[in-house]
């Protein structure tokens, strides 16, 4: 199929993403998401794939609070709207399409419209989900076959599943959509001759930092499961397989199980610092709120690159920053032997790695934050007094920088690289109906401007979420909205904004020490 908009008929894809590990998506899945026109989702586990399309439209058709989904009918008809008026959609769904998802039924209506589509099949719950609970579905010794099905039945019709066939089959049997009535099939399976003690498992959220497994017998799986409180999405595994759980388990320990964390970044910048989250079993939205987008006519760049024998020093103070002075420096021609006679300083860790990116080693760091230590350390670093900085930077920063360094002595001149641009997340509302996080993590002040606008409802009740921002400057931006406790860490680097974290649910889940 053509990715060209050559064409007036535009097509559809529909994509699976996988039950909830947004790293289980396919590759073509996430190729189509960050290149489409428009994007229809609906209740997902995954929901930051909403997040990293770039798609100007994004429309949600699942349930939220208050509202009915839009029937299926609907959902095909805006399917093939969209396609005719020529764009590409994304039609992407929780686990495979074509697995309890109506993706047949939107192929069809696709088909009898005569618009293009493909189908990017998903990693499904009932497979995908039971292998992170370490059940292998078929094992030769222990089951040669797996049956799928669905045990949501129509409460006005009765249930039909063919029970006795199934108690006889001596297959793995997972049933989708069974939360709600585990005690219709464990009892029917019973009746119908299965063993009581039969190995089963209800698996809720699997793949997901709140994924939790029950495990017990068919008799009182679903008693078991009541007690803990299980709700859906889930599912019931019933067969030997289930056995299997505690030896094959392989998922570490998790000391964030299920935990929150909205973690805002610039677009520009992915960090391993969320992926480690996510292995302490944290469900982390990662959401890009601000897109830096470089200053390209502004001919004041370009002069202060002509410019730079006038200048002795240049401290960088975001690593997107880093990025653009150098794709600058190389698009008029020149590259980092230019900078041989200057010093040059990074305000933070994430900085200094930026200018290590471009083969450059920074002279000086500050082991703080904050304005004043970057021009003490300049200082420090024996600048002489006098001595003229060339600071690249957001048209954004405030005037803390230049101040500090004339204090100190020096002669600021600072450059606006970029615009800091606020992204449209827009559905986050969506999001935000059922889903408040425990913890926010911000690398910006535009950033805390972004959610702020985005999302006031986040900040009107501050206390009982841990906000955590990378340094005093993020922190001032964070505390004028009203939040008054914030960790900063000591270093301006991610990881350790990410440990203090670490360390603040630690402290809030732990046994209180009793008082004597
Ligand atoms: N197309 C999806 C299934 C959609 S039907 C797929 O292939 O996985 C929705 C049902 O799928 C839920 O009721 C639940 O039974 C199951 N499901 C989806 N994601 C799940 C998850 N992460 N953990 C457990 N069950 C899940």
């Amino acid at each position: 199929m053509s990715e060209s908009k050559t064409t007036q008929i535009g097509y559809v894809a529909l994509v699976g993403a996988g039950p909830g590990d947004p790293g289980l998506i396919t590759l073509r899945g996430m190729h189509l998401i960050t290149r489409c026109d428009v994007l229809v989702y609906d209740n997902l586990m995954a929901d930051e794939f909403v997040a990293l399309s770039s798609a100007p439209e994004k429309i949600f058709v699942g349930k939220s609070s208050g509202c009915h989904a839009l029937p299926q009918e609907e959902i095909c008809a805006l399917l093939v709207k969209k396609a005719q008026e020529g764009k590409r959609v994304v039609r992407l769904k929780g686990g495979d399409p074509f697995v309890f998802g109506r993706g047949g039924e939107e192929c069809q209506a696709l088909a009898l419209a005569g618009v293009p589509y493909e189908v990017v099949p998903g990693a499904t719950a009932g497979i995908a989900g039971t292998a992170y609970a370490g059940v292998p579905v078929t094992h030769r010794e222990v089951s040669r076959g797996l049956t799928v099905m669905t045990a949501h039945f129509a409460k006005d019709k009765q249930v039909d599943l063919p029970w006795e066939a199934l108690a006889r089959l001596d297959h793995t049997l997972v049933f989708y959509m069974g939360v709600a009535s585990l005690e219709t099939v464990s009892g029917e399976l019973v009746k119908h001759g299965l063993s009581a003690e039969m190995p089963a498992m209800v698996l809720e959220r699997a793949t997901t930092g709140a994924q939790r497994e029950i495990i017990s017998d068919l008799a009182s799986i679903a008693a078991k499961a009541r007690e803990a409180g299980i709700r859906p999405p889930g599912l019931l595994v019933v067969g030997n397989v289930v056995n299997l759980a505690q030896e094959l388990a392989w998922l570490p320990d998790r000391p964030l199980a299920g935990k929150r964390v909205l973690f805002t970044r610039a677009a520009e910048s992915q960090y391993e610092a969320v992926h480690r989250l996510r292995l302490m079993g944290a469900e982390v939205l990662d959401l890009p709120v601000v897109s830096a987008e470089e200053r390209r006519e502004d001919p004041a760049i370009d002069r202060a690159i002509d410019e730079l024998d006038q200048v002795d020093a240049i401290a960088f103070t975001s690593a997107i920053a880093v990025d653009l002075f150098f794709k600058r420096l190389n698009r008029i021609g020149m590259d980092v032997r230019r900078l041989a006679q200057h010093t040059l300083a990074a305000a933070s860790p994430t900085v200094l790695e930026a200018l290590r990116r471009q083969g450059v080693m920074a002279d000086l760091t500050p082991e703080k934050t904050g304005a004043g230590q970057l021009a003490k350390m300049l200082q420090a670093g024996g600048l002489p007094t006098g001595s003229r900085v060339l600071l690249p930077r957001s048209s954004a920063a405030d005037q803390s920088l230049p101040k500090a360094m004339i204090k100190a002595g020096y002669t600021p001149v600072p450059v606006d690289l970029y615009d800091s641009v606020s992204l449209d997340v827009n559905f986050l509302t969506v999001k935000l109906a059922n889903w408040t996080p425990e913890a926010i993590l911000f690398l910006s002040g535009s950033g805390v401007q972004a959610l702020h606008r985005a999302a006031p409802g986040l900040f009107e009740n501050p206390n009982g979420i841990i906000w955590a921002c990378i340094g005093n400057k993020t922190s001032e931006s964070l505390v004028k909205t009203g939040v008054n406790s914030v960790c900063v860490p000591e270093q301006p680097a991610v990881d350790a904004m990410v440990d203090l974290v670490v360390e603040q649910f630690q402290r809030s889940t732990a046994p209180r020490s009793i008082k004597k």
